[in-house]
């Protein structure tokens, strides 16, 4: 199976601005950003989606929300900030590797598109 482009990036295969890596994950901004601030937040190991997430994942699941609250910290995102996962072709997912969008920077609308 090919890889996945976030997969290219966790290898260094291809260039990221990394905001963040630990053992469990890596963040880096967002190549066509629609926020002022917008970061993707990936598992190292790869799951492709949300959807197929197991009872084994619960912990670097936690730990990815985790990672979205450090670096909106480090990113001083104090007025708050949005945390998507698009998952599947009706959530827009266009990526097969599970990613936490965090969007800040600007006031967010309800509902989304
Ligand atoms: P999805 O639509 O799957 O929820 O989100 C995928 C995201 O990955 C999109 O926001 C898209 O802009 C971003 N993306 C796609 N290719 C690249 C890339 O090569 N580098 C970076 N930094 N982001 C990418």
């Amino acid at each position: 199976m090919s890889k996945t482009i976030f997969q290219k990036i966790i290898d260094r295969e291809i260039p990221a601005k990394i905001v963040y890596e630990d053992e469990q994950c890596l963040a880096f901004h967002d190549v066509a950003p629609q926020a002022p601030i917008h970061v993707l937040v990936i598992p190292k190991r790869p799951i492709p989606s949300l959807a197929v997430s197991q009872a084994g994942d619960t912990s670097l699941l936690g730990h990815l929300l985790w990672a979205v609250k450090e670096i909106a910290v480090r990113l001083q995102l104090d007025k708050g900030y949005r945390v998507v996962v698009n998952c599947g072709p009706d959530g827009g997912q266009s990526v097969d590797h599970l990613h936490l969008h965090l969007l800040g920077g600007r006031q967010m609308a309800w509902p989304p598109g």
